[in-house]
Protein backbone atom coordinates (compact mmCIF):
# COMPACT_ATOMS: atom_id res chain seq x y z
CA UNK A 1 0.00 0.00 0.00
CA UNK A 2 1.35 3.43 -1.12
CA UNK A 3 0.88 5.50 2.30
CA UNK A 4 1.76 8.42 0.67
CA UNK A 5 -2.00 8.26 -1.04
CA UNK A 6 -4.77 9.57 0.26
CA UNK A 7 -7.45 6.54 1.12
CA UNK A 8 -10.58 6.52 -1.07
CA UNK A 9 -14.41 5.59 -0.11
CA UNK A 10 -15.30 3.53 -2.90
CA UNK A 11 -19.40 3.91 -4.34
CA UNK A 12 -20.75 2.22 -6.38
CA UNK A 13 -17.25 0.68 -7.90
CA UNK A 14 -15.81 3.94 -8.22
CA UNK A 15 -12.88 5.51 -6.04
CA UNK A 16 -14.21 8.69 -4.94
CA UNK A 17 -12.69 11.84 -2.90
CA UNK A 18 -14.33 14.17 -0.69
CA UNK A 19 -13.76 17.62 0.04
CA UNK A 20 -12.76 16.66 3.97
CA UNK A 21 -9.00 14.31 4.94
CA UNK A 22 -8.57 12.48 7.92
CA UNK A 23 -4.84 12.02 9.27
CA UNK A 24 -4.61 8.33 10.12
CA UNK A 25 -1.80 7.84 13.15
CA UNK A 26 0.41 5.49 13.70
CA UNK A 27 0.39 4.56 17.52
CA UNK A 28 3.48 3.02 17.90
CA UNK A 29 5.43 6.60 17.76
CA UNK A 30 2.22 9.37 17.21
CA UNK A 31 3.52 9.93 13.40
CA UNK A 32 1.16 10.66 10.27
CA UNK A 33 0.88 6.89 8.71
CA UNK A 34 -1.43 8.16 5.95
CA UNK A 35 -4.51 10.81 4.96
CA UNK A 36 -7.87 8.52 4.03
CA UNK A 37 -11.11 11.26 2.30
CA UNK A 38 -13.81 11.45 5.16
CA UNK A 39 -17.10 11.18 3.48
CA UNK A 40 -20.45 12.59 5.10
CA UNK A 41 -24.43 11.75 5.11
CA UNK A 42 -24.47 12.87 0.85
CA UNK A 43 -22.09 9.79 0.54
CA UNK A 44 -24.16 7.62 2.42
CA UNK A 45 -27.18 7.98 0.42
CA UNK A 46 -25.30 7.69 -2.94
CA UNK A 47 -24.02 4.60 -1.40
CA UNK A 48 -27.52 3.25 -0.48
CA UNK A 49 -28.48 4.14 -3.92
CA UNK A 50 -25.53 2.62 -5.77
CA UNK A 51 -26.08 -0.61 -3.45
CA UNK A 52 -30.11 -0.86 -3.97
CA UNK A 53 -29.04 -0.94 -7.89
CA UNK A 54 -26.46 -3.86 -7.29
CA UNK A 55 -28.98 -5.55 -5.16
CA UNK A 56 -30.86 -6.32 -8.32
CA UNK A 57 -28.31 -8.46 -9.37
CA UNK A 58 -26.38 -9.84 -6.74
CA UNK A 59 -29.81 -11.10 -4.84
CA UNK A 60 -30.85 -13.31 -7.45
CA UNK A 61 -27.45 -14.32 -8.39
CA UNK A 62 -26.53 -18.10 -8.63
CA UNK A 63 -24.55 -19.14 -5.14
CA UNK A 64 -21.73 -20.76 -7.15
CA UNK A 65 -21.17 -17.55 -8.45
CA UNK A 66 -21.09 -15.70 -5.40
CA UNK A 67 -18.99 -18.71 -3.92
CA UNK A 68 -16.60 -17.91 -6.97
CA UNK A 69 -16.29 -14.75 -6.03
CA UNK A 70 -15.50 -15.19 -1.94
CA UNK A 71 -12.77 -18.07 -2.45
CA UNK A 72 -11.08 -15.22 -5.06
CA UNK A 73 -11.38 -12.87 -2.46
CA UNK A 74 -9.53 -15.16 0.16
CA UNK A 75 -6.99 -16.54 -1.97
CA UNK A 76 -6.21 -12.81 -2.69
CA UNK A 77 -6.09 -12.10 1.21
CA UNK A 78 -3.51 -14.48 1.50
CA UNK A 79 -1.50 -13.62 -1.29
CA UNK A 80 -1.41 -10.00 0.21
CA UNK A 81 -0.98 -11.21 3.78
CA UNK A 82 2.14 -9.59 4.81
CA UNK A 83 1.24 -6.78 3.24
CA UNK A 84 -2.01 -6.74 5.23
CA UNK A 85 -0.80 -7.53 8.22
CA UNK A 86 1.53 -4.64 8.42
CA UNK A 87 -0.97 -2.01 7.49
CA UNK A 88 -2.86 -3.35 10.19
CA UNK A 89 0.09 -3.21 12.73
CA UNK A 90 0.79 0.34 11.92
CA UNK A 91 -2.58 1.35 11.80
CA UNK A 92 -4.07 -0.30 15.16
CA UNK A 93 -0.36 -1.05 16.93
CA UNK A 94 -0.67 -4.76 17.56
CA UNK A 95 2.07 -6.70 17.17
CA UNK A 96 2.69 -8.37 13.38
CA UNK A 97 2.34 -11.67 14.49
CA UNK A 98 -1.49 -10.79 15.95
CA UNK A 99 -1.94 -9.23 12.47
CA UNK A 100 -0.76 -12.60 10.68
CA UNK A 101 -2.93 -14.15 12.41
CA UNK A 102 -5.74 -11.59 11.74
CA UNK A 103 -5.14 -12.29 8.13
CA UNK A 104 -5.40 -15.40 8.22
CA UNK A 105 -8.95 -15.74 9.86
CA UNK A 106 -9.94 -12.72 7.92
CA UNK A 107 -9.47 -15.38 4.42
CA UNK A 108 -10.89 -18.18 6.58
CA UNK A 109 -14.12 -16.44 7.11
CA UNK A 110 -14.49 -15.44 3.10
CA UNK A 111 -13.67 -19.45 2.62
CA UNK A 112 -15.97 -20.50 5.07
CA UNK A 113 -19.17 -18.49 4.08
CA UNK A 114 -17.96 -19.13 0.32
CA UNK A 115 -18.04 -22.93 1.35
CA UNK A 116 -22.06 -22.55 3.02
CA UNK A 117 -23.78 -20.70 0.42
CA UNK A 118 -24.52 -23.61 -1.59
CA UNK A 119 -25.29 -26.13 1.47
CA UNK A 120 -28.58 -27.07 2.43
CA UNK A 121 -30.97 -24.82 3.81
CA UNK A 122 -34.49 -24.11 4.66
CA UNK A 123 -37.50 -26.46 5.88
CA UNK A 124 -40.50 -28.63 4.74
CA UNK A 125 -43.41 -28.47 6.80
CA UNK A 126 -46.18 -31.35 6.95
CA UNK A 127 -48.95 -29.12 8.02
CA UNK A 128 -52.46 -30.47 8.67
CA UNK A 129 -54.17 -29.97 5.44
CA UNK A 130 -52.97 -32.74 3.17
CA UNK A 131 -53.47 -30.29 0.13
CA UNK A 132 -51.02 -28.06 1.31
CA UNK A 133 -47.49 -28.19 1.05
CA UNK A 134 -45.29 -25.42 3.28
CA UNK A 135 -41.88 -24.83 3.33
CA UNK A 136 -39.61 -22.49 4.07
CA UNK A 137 -36.84 -20.65 2.60
CA UNK A 138 -34.40 -17.59 3.63
CA UNK A 139 -33.96 -14.82 1.09
CA UNK A 140 -31.42 -12.04 1.42
CA UNK A 141 -32.38 -9.23 3.21
CA UNK A 142 -31.36 -6.00 1.18
CA UNK A 143 -28.94 -3.22 1.91
CA UNK A 144 -26.95 -3.87 5.46
CA UNK A 145 -24.91 -1.19 6.85
CA UNK A 146 -22.08 -2.89 8.44
CA UNK A 147 -20.13 -0.59 11.19
CA UNK A 148 -16.97 -2.03 12.05
CA UNK A 149 -14.37 -1.41 15.44
CA UNK A 150 -10.73 -0.65 15.30
CA UNK A 151 -9.38 -3.57 17.37
CA UNK A 152 -9.37 -6.15 14.66
CA UNK A 153 -9.98 -3.72 11.49
CA UNK A 154 -9.44 -6.14 8.69
CA UNK A 155 -11.09 -9.26 10.59
CA UNK A 156 -14.25 -7.20 11.78
CA UNK A 157 -14.23 -6.34 8.07
CA UNK A 158 -13.88 -9.74 6.87
CA UNK A 159 -16.59 -11.16 9.97
CA UNK A 160 -19.16 -8.54 8.26
CA UNK A 161 -18.89 -8.72 4.41
CA UNK A 162 -17.84 -12.63 4.30
CA UNK A 163 -21.47 -13.60 5.58
CA UNK A 164 -23.54 -10.81 4.38
CA UNK A 165 -22.33 -10.89 0.46
CA UNK A 166 -22.81 -15.20 0.40
CA UNK A 167 -26.02 -14.35 1.39
CA UNK A 168 -26.75 -12.41 -1.79
CA UNK A 169 -27.16 -9.23 0.33
CA UNK A 170 -25.24 -5.57 -0.67
CA UNK A 171 -23.26 -3.73 2.12
CA UNK A 172 -22.73 -0.06 2.77
CA UNK A 173 -19.59 -0.41 5.34
CA UNK A 174 -17.87 2.10 7.50
CA UNK A 175 -14.80 1.10 9.17
CA UNK A 176 -13.65 3.27 12.17
CA UNK A 177 -11.99 6.07 11.86
CA UNK A 178 -9.16 5.41 13.75
CA UNK A 179 -8.21 2.67 11.55
CA UNK A 180 -9.53 2.74 8.01
CA UNK A 181 -6.35 1.38 5.98
CA UNK A 182 -6.62 -1.96 5.45
CA UNK A 183 -10.38 -1.77 4.88
CA UNK A 184 -9.22 0.32 1.82
CA UNK A 185 -7.07 -2.35 0.74
CA UNK A 186 -9.56 -4.86 1.03
CA UNK A 187 -11.78 -3.34 -1.15
CA UNK A 188 -9.17 -3.14 -3.91
CA UNK A 189 -8.97 -6.92 -3.44
CA UNK A 190 -13.08 -6.85 -4.17
CA UNK A 191 -12.77 -5.14 -7.39
CA UNK A 192 -9.57 -7.55 -8.12
CA UNK A 193 -11.49 -10.51 -7.21
CA UNK A 194 -14.17 -9.53 -9.83
CA UNK A 195 -16.91 -7.97 -6.86
CA UNK A 196 -19.30 -6.26 -9.14
CA UNK A 197 -19.60 -2.53 -8.50
CA UNK A 198 -21.73 -1.23 -5.87
CA UNK A 199 -22.46 -4.85 -4.12
CA UNK A 200 -20.15 -3.46 -1.17
CA UNK A 201 -19.55 0.55 -0.84
CA UNK A 202 -17.02 1.77 1.13
CA UNK A 203 -17.84 5.24 3.14
CA UNK A 204 -15.09 6.60 5.67
CA UNK A 205 -15.99 9.30 7.95
CA UNK A 206 -16.71 9.97 11.56
CA UNK A 207 -19.25 7.76 13.64
CA UNK A 208 -21.23 10.50 14.99
CA UNK A 209 -21.73 11.54 10.78
CA UNK A 210 -21.80 8.73 8.70
CA UNK A 211 -22.20 5.84 11.67
CA UNK A 212 -25.46 7.76 12.39
CA UNK A 213 -26.39 8.60 8.51
CA UNK A 214 -25.93 4.21 8.51
CA UNK A 215 -28.34 3.32 11.32
CA UNK A 216 -30.97 5.95 10.70
CA UNK A 217 -31.41 5.80 7.00
CA UNK A 218 -34.56 4.38 6.01
CA UNK A 219 -33.40 3.01 3.09
CA UNK A 220 -30.83 0.63 4.55
CA UNK A 221 -32.59 -2.69 6.01
CA UNK A 222 -30.45 -4.10 8.97
CA UNK A 223 -27.63 -2.32 10.66
CA UNK A 224 -24.69 -4.73 11.73
CA UNK A 225 -22.26 -3.20 14.49
CA UNK A 226 -19.43 -3.90 16.63
CA UNK A 227 -18.04 -1.52 18.87
CA UNK A 228 -19.06 0.02 22.53
CA UNK A 229 -22.55 -0.39 23.99
CA UNK A 230 -23.08 3.09 24.07
CA UNK A 231 -22.85 3.60 20.72
CA UNK A 232 -25.01 0.03 20.30
CA UNK A 233 -27.69 2.42 21.93
CA UNK A 234 -27.50 5.19 19.67
CA UNK A 235 -27.33 2.60 16.24
CA UNK A 236 -30.79 1.11 18.08
CA UNK A 237 -32.36 4.43 18.29
CA UNK A 238 -31.11 4.95 14.32
CA UNK A 239 -33.02 1.83 13.70
CA UNK A 240 -36.33 2.36 15.11
CA UNK A 241 -36.90 4.95 12.08
CA UNK A 242 -37.66 2.15 9.92
CA UNK A 243 -37.75 -0.73 12.24
CA UNK A 244 -34.69 -1.95 10.47
CA UNK A 245 -33.10 -5.46 11.67
CA UNK A 246 -30.01 -5.01 13.74
CA UNK A 247 -27.46 -7.05 15.37
CA UNK A 248 -25.16 -5.63 17.97
CA UNK A 249 -21.63 -7.01 19.27
CA UNK A 250 -21.10 -4.98 21.70
CA UNK A 251 -18.48 -4.85 25.30
CA UNK A 252 -17.61 -7.07 27.89
CA UNK A 253 -16.39 -7.82 31.11
CA UNK A 254 -15.33 -11.22 31.15
CA UNK A 255 -14.52 -13.88 33.62
CA UNK A 256 -11.83 -16.53 33.65
CA UNK A 257 -12.00 -18.38 36.53
CA UNK A 258 -9.72 -20.99 37.59
CA UNK A 259 -9.81 -23.59 40.54
CA UNK A 260 -6.78 -24.89 42.55
CA UNK A 261 -6.43 -28.21 40.93
CA UNK A 262 -5.91 -26.93 37.67
CA UNK A 263 -1.60 -26.75 36.83
CA UNK A 264 -0.19 -23.21 37.89
CA UNK A 265 1.87 -22.64 35.95
CA UNK A 266 -0.55 -23.52 32.21
CA UNK A 267 -3.22 -21.76 34.58
CA UNK A 268 -0.93 -18.35 34.60
CA UNK A 269 0.14 -18.62 30.99
CA UNK A 270 -3.82 -18.41 29.99
CA UNK A 271 -4.50 -16.00 32.21
CA UNK A 272 -2.56 -13.59 31.04
CA UNK A 273 -3.18 -14.67 27.31
CA UNK A 274 -7.08 -14.08 28.11
CA UNK A 275 -6.21 -10.36 29.11
CA UNK A 276 -3.17 -9.00 27.39
CA UNK A 277 -3.32 -10.80 23.87
CA UNK A 278 -3.89 -7.45 21.44
CA UNK A 279 -3.04 -5.02 24.41
CA UNK A 280 -6.61 -6.27 25.97
CA UNK A 281 -8.27 -4.15 23.20
CA UNK A 282 -10.69 -7.29 22.76
CA UNK A 283 -14.39 -7.22 23.06
CA UNK A 284 -14.22 -10.67 24.70
CA UNK A 285 -11.10 -10.32 27.00
CA UNK A 286 -10.44 -12.08 30.25
CA UNK A 287 -10.59 -8.72 32.52
CA UNK A 288 -12.07 -10.33 35.51
CA UNK A 289 -9.67 -13.34 37.00
CA UNK A 290 -11.91 -14.65 39.76
CA UNK A 291 -9.60 -17.14 41.52
CA UNK A 292 -9.62 -19.57 44.36
CA UNK A 293 -8.28 -18.87 47.47
CA UNK A 294 -6.30 -21.56 48.22
CA UNK A 295 -3.72 -20.58 45.58
CA UNK A 296 -4.70 -16.77 45.65
CA UNK A 297 -0.85 -15.51 46.61
CA UNK A 298 0.99 -18.03 44.95
CA UNK A 299 -0.42 -17.45 41.82
CA UNK A 300 -0.63 -14.08 41.66
CA UNK A 301 2.92 -13.83 42.37
CA UNK A 302 3.96 -15.75 39.50
CA UNK A 303 1.26 -14.15 37.16
CA UNK A 304 2.73 -10.39 38.10
CA UNK A 305 6.01 -12.12 37.25
CA UNK A 306 5.03 -13.25 34.25
CA UNK A 307 3.71 -10.02 33.14
CA UNK A 308 6.33 -7.99 33.53
CA UNK A 309 8.44 -9.94 31.57
CA UNK A 310 6.11 -9.48 28.59
CA UNK A 311 7.73 -7.49 25.49
CA UNK A 312 5.81 -4.57 24.80
CA UNK A 313 7.07 -2.76 21.53
CA UNK A 314 6.65 -1.15 18.36
CA UNK A 315 3.84 -4.12 16.72
CA UNK A 316 6.96 -4.54 13.86
CA UNK A 317 9.91 -5.31 15.96
CA UNK A 318 11.17 -8.95 15.92
CA UNK A 319 9.52 -10.60 19.39
CA UNK A 320 7.13 -7.59 19.84
CA UNK A 321 4.34 -9.16 22.62
CA UNK A 322 1.77 -6.16 23.14
CA UNK A 323 1.85 -3.26 21.41
CA UNK A 324 0.73 0.48 21.86
CA UNK A 325 -2.91 1.25 22.60
CA UNK A 326 -4.98 2.17 19.47
CA UNK A 327 -5.15 6.16 20.00
CA UNK A 328 -3.95 9.07 22.56
CA UNK A 329 -7.33 9.22 23.93
CA UNK A 330 -7.82 5.52 24.22
CA UNK A 331 -4.66 5.65 26.42
CA UNK A 332 -6.07 8.76 27.88
CA UNK A 333 -9.12 6.54 29.28
CA UNK A 334 -7.15 3.24 30.06
CA UNK A 335 -4.68 5.39 32.31
CA UNK A 336 -7.77 7.41 34.26
CA UNK A 337 -8.80 3.99 34.93
CA UNK A 338 -5.56 2.74 36.61
CA UNK A 339 -5.94 5.84 38.42
CA UNK A 340 -9.45 5.12 39.40
CA UNK A 341 -8.71 1.47 40.86
CA UNK A 342 -5.78 2.89 42.76
CA UNK A 343 -8.32 5.27 44.50
CA UNK A 344 -10.92 2.42 44.97
CA UNK A 345 -8.08 0.64 46.73
CA UNK A 346 -7.37 -1.99 44.68
CA UNK A 347 -3.65 -3.22 45.19
CA UNK A 348 -2.06 -2.96 42.12
CA UNK A 349 0.71 -5.61 41.42
CA UNK A 350 2.03 -5.42 38.23
CA UNK A 351 2.32 -2.32 35.79
CA UNK A 352 0.19 0.70 36.20
CA UNK A 353 1.83 3.22 33.94
CA UNK A 354 2.25 4.88 30.44
CA UNK A 355 5.92 3.89 28.81
CA UNK A 356 7.98 7.12 27.57
CA UNK A 357 11.35 5.86 27.92
CA UNK A 358 13.36 6.34 24.98
CA UNK A 359 12.10 4.88 21.98
CA UNK A 360 8.40 4.96 23.60
CA UNK A 361 8.33 8.64 24.01
CA UNK A 362 5.86 9.18 21.51
CA UNK A 363 3.64 6.47 21.53
CA UNK A 364 0.76 5.18 23.51
CA UNK A 365 2.07 1.93 25.45
CA UNK A 366 1.12 1.66 28.95
CA UNK A 367 2.01 -1.48 31.44
CA UNK A 368 0.66 -4.75 31.55
CA UNK A 369 -1.36 -3.71 34.86
CA UNK A 370 -2.95 -6.01 36.87
CA UNK A 371 -4.89 -5.00 40.44
CA UNK A 372 -5.52 -7.92 43.06
CA UNK A 373 -8.49 -7.66 45.89
CA UNK A 374 -10.95 -6.13 43.91
CA UNK A 375 -14.25 -5.65 45.24
CA UNK A 376 -17.38 -6.16 43.52
CA UNK A 377 -18.32 -2.39 43.58
CA UNK A 378 -15.69 -1.15 42.26
CA UNK A 379 -15.22 0.61 38.68
CA UNK A 380 -12.58 -1.52 37.50
CA UNK A 381 -14.70 -4.96 37.84
CA UNK A 382 -17.83 -3.38 36.53
CA UNK A 383 -16.71 -1.30 33.46
CA UNK A 384 -15.06 -2.21 30.41
CA UNK A 385 -11.59 -0.82 29.84
CA UNK A 386 -10.41 -2.28 26.79
CA UNK A 387 -7.05 -2.04 27.48
CA UNK A 388 -4.09 -4.33 29.83
CA UNK A 389 -5.64 -3.95 32.70
CA UNK A 390 -6.94 -6.93 34.74
CA UNK A 391 -8.90 -6.53 37.81
CA UNK A 392 -8.08 -10.12 40.00
CA UNK A 393 -11.26 -11.25 42.50
CA UNK A 394 -10.81 -13.94 44.96
CA UNK A 395 -13.87 -17.27 45.80
CA UNK A 396 -13.73 -19.61 48.19
CA UNK A 397 -16.91 -21.97 46.80
CA UNK A 398 -17.78 -22.97 43.26
CA UNK A 399 -20.86 -21.08 43.95
CA UNK A 400 -19.04 -18.06 44.98
CA UNK A 401 -17.18 -18.31 41.70
CA UNK A 402 -20.82 -18.21 39.86
CA UNK A 403 -22.11 -15.55 41.86
CA UNK A 404 -19.08 -13.32 41.11
CA UNK A 405 -18.64 -14.25 37.11
CA UNK A 406 -22.47 -13.42 36.37
CA UNK A 407 -22.37 -10.18 38.53
CA UNK A 408 -22.22 -8.10 35.63
CA UNK A 409 -24.62 -6.27 33.04
CA UNK A 410 -22.68 -7.92 30.43
CA UNK A 411 -22.24 -11.25 28.92
CA UNK A 412 -19.99 -12.08 25.70
CA UNK A 413 -17.47 -14.64 26.63
CA UNK A 414 -15.82 -16.32 30.24
CA UNK A 415 -13.63 -19.67 31.14
CA UNK A 416 -13.23 -21.48 33.59
CA UNK A 417 -9.72 -23.78 34.51
CA UNK A 418 -10.31 -27.37 36.44
CA UNK A 419 -9.18 -30.68 36.11
CA UNK A 420 -12.35 -31.96 37.65
CA UNK A 421 -14.64 -31.91 34.38
CA UNK A 422 -17.87 -32.12 36.04
CA UNK A 423 -16.92 -29.08 38.01
CA UNK A 424 -15.52 -27.23 34.97
CA UNK A 425 -18.83 -28.02 33.09
CA UNK A 426 -20.99 -27.35 35.53
CA UNK A 427 -19.96 -23.69 36.21
CA UNK A 428 -19.39 -22.89 32.36
CA UNK A 429 -23.21 -23.84 31.99
CA UNK A 430 -23.89 -21.18 34.73
CA UNK A 431 -21.89 -18.18 33.12
CA UNK A 432 -24.51 -16.43 31.58
CA UNK A 433 -22.29 -15.74 28.53
CA UNK A 434 -22.42 -16.53 24.89
CA UNK A 435 -18.71 -17.51 24.01
CA UNK A 436 -17.09 -20.00 26.47
CA UNK A 437 -14.15 -21.77 26.95
CA UNK A 438 -13.14 -24.75 29.30
CA UNK A 439 -9.33 -25.13 30.33
CA UNK A 440 -8.94 -22.35 27.36
CA UNK A 441 -9.17 -18.59 26.50
CA UNK A 442 -9.84 -17.23 23.33
CA UNK A 443 -9.88 -20.02 20.56
CA UNK A 444 -11.99 -18.56 17.90
CA UNK A 445 -13.33 -20.15 14.87
CA UNK A 446 -15.18 -19.12 11.79
CA UNK A 447 -17.45 -22.29 12.29
CA UNK A 448 -18.89 -21.32 15.37
CA UNK A 449 -21.21 -18.65 16.72
CA UNK A 450 -20.54 -14.98 17.86
CA UNK A 451 -22.27 -12.86 20.18
CA UNK A 452 -23.06 -11.90 23.89
CA UNK A 453 -25.97 -12.14 26.50
CA UNK A 454 -27.78 -9.16 28.28
CA UNK A 455 -25.86 -5.95 27.47
CA UNK A 456 -23.41 -7.63 24.82
CA UNK A 457 -25.69 -7.64 22.50
CA UNK A 458 -27.93 -9.24 19.62
CA UNK A 459 -27.35 -11.82 17.65
CA UNK A 460 -24.43 -13.53 16.56
CA UNK A 461 -21.86 -13.01 13.85
CA UNK A 462 -19.85 -16.57 12.34
CA UNK A 463 -21.63 -19.95 11.87
CA UNK A 464 -24.65 -20.80 10.16
CA UNK A 465 -26.35 -18.57 12.92
CA UNK A 466 -24.35 -15.77 11.57
CA UNK A 467 -25.50 -16.15 8.02
CA UNK A 468 -28.83 -16.58 9.39
CA UNK A 469 -28.94 -13.01 10.57
CA UNK A 470 -28.41 -11.68 6.96
CA UNK A 471 -31.55 -13.68 5.55
CA UNK A 472 -35.15 -13.01 5.89
CA UNK A 473 -37.34 -15.82 6.42
CA UNK A 474 -40.16 -16.50 3.95
CA UNK A 475 -43.18 -19.34 4.59
CA UNK A 476 -43.97 -20.81 0.72
CA UNK A 477 -47.51 -22.75 0.97
CA UNK A 478 -48.65 -24.68 -2.49
CA UNK A 479 -52.74 -25.67 -2.65
CA UNK A 480 -51.57 -29.06 -4.22
CA UNK A 481 -55.57 -29.41 -5.29
CA UNK A 482 -56.54 -27.22 -8.15
CA UNK A 483 -59.81 -25.40 -7.46
CA UNK A 484 -62.39 -22.80 -4.91
CA UNK A 485 -61.75 -22.10 -1.66
CA UNK A 486 -65.76 -21.44 -1.25
CA UNK A 487 -65.68 -20.01 1.76
CA UNK A 488 -68.28 -17.12 0.58
CA UNK A 489 -71.41 -18.59 -1.30
P1 LIG B 1 -17.16 3.01 19.22
O1 LIG B 1 -18.22 2.11 19.67
O2 LIG B 1 -17.43 4.47 19.26
O3 LIG B 1 -16.68 2.65 17.72
C1 LIG B 1 -17.08 1.55 16.97
C2 LIG B 1 -17.58 1.99 15.60
O4 LIG B 1 -18.77 2.75 15.76
C3 LIG B 1 -16.62 2.89 14.86
O5 LIG B 1 -16.68 2.61 13.47
C4 LIG B 1 -17.17 4.26 15.15
O6 LIG B 1 -16.79 5.21 14.19
C5 LIG B 1 -18.65 3.99 15.08
N1 LIG B 1 -19.48 5.00 15.73
C6 LIG B 1 -19.13 5.89 16.70
N2 LIG B 1 -20.20 6.64 17.03
C7 LIG B 1 -21.24 6.24 16.28
C8 LIG B 1 -22.60 6.62 16.17
N3 LIG B 1 -23.11 7.59 16.92
N4 LIG B 1 -23.39 5.97 15.30
C9 LIG B 1 -22.88 4.99 14.54
N5 LIG B 1 -21.60 4.59 14.58
C10 LIG B 1 -20.78 5.19 15.44
O7 LIG B 1 -15.88 2.69 20.00
P2 LIG B 1 -14.83 3.71 20.64
O8 LIG B 1 -13.70 3.80 19.76
O9 LIG B 1 -15.42 5.00 21.06
O10 LIG B 1 -14.49 2.90 21.93
C11 LIG B 1 -15.27 3.07 23.08
C12 LIG B 1 -15.34 1.80 23.85
O11 LIG B 1 -16.12 0.86 23.13
C13 LIG B 1 -14.02 1.10 24.05
O12 LIG B 1 -13.28 1.65 25.07
C14 LIG B 1 -14.49 -0.28 24.32
O13 LIG B 1 -14.91 -0.35 25.64
C15 LIG B 1 -15.67 -0.43 23.40
N6 LIG B 1 -15.34 -1.11 22.12
C16 LIG B 1 -15.74 -2.39 21.99
C17 LIG B 1 -15.41 -3.08 20.85
C18 LIG B 1 -15.83 -4.50 20.66
O14 LIG B 1 -15.17 -5.24 19.94
N7 LIG B 1 -16.93 -4.93 21.24
C19 LIG B 1 -14.61 -2.49 19.78
C20 LIG B 1 -14.30 -1.09 19.99
C21 LIG B 1 -14.65 -0.47 21.14
P3 LIG B 1 -15.52 6.16 14.44
O15 LIG B 1 -14.35 5.29 14.71
O16 LIG B 1 -15.42 6.86 13.16
O17 LIG B 1 -15.89 7.03 15.59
Amino acid sequence: MDFSKTGRLCIGGKWVETDKTKDIINPADASVLSKVYAGNETHVDLAVKEAKEAFKQWGVSSVSYRAAILFKIADLIEKNSRELAEIDTLNNGKPLRDSLGDVSDSAACFRYYGGLIDKPSGQVYSVPDPNMQSFVVREPIGVCGQIAPWNYPLMMAAWKLAPCLAAGNVSVFKPSDLTPLSSVRLFEIFEEAGLPAGVANLVMGPGSVVGQAISGHTEIDKVVFTGGTDTGRKIMTGAVKNIKGISLELGGKSPCIIFDDYDLEAGVDWALFAIFCNQGEVCSAGSRLILQDTIYDKFLDRLAQRAGQIKVANGLEEGAEMGPLVSKAHMETVLSYIDIAKKEGARLICGGKRITEGKFANGYFVEPTIFADCKPDMRIVNEEVFGPVLAVQKFHTQEEAVELANATVYGLAGGVFSNDISRALQVIKAVKAGITWVNAYHPTFAQAPWGGYKQSGIGRELGTFGLDEYTEIKQININLAAGKVGWFA
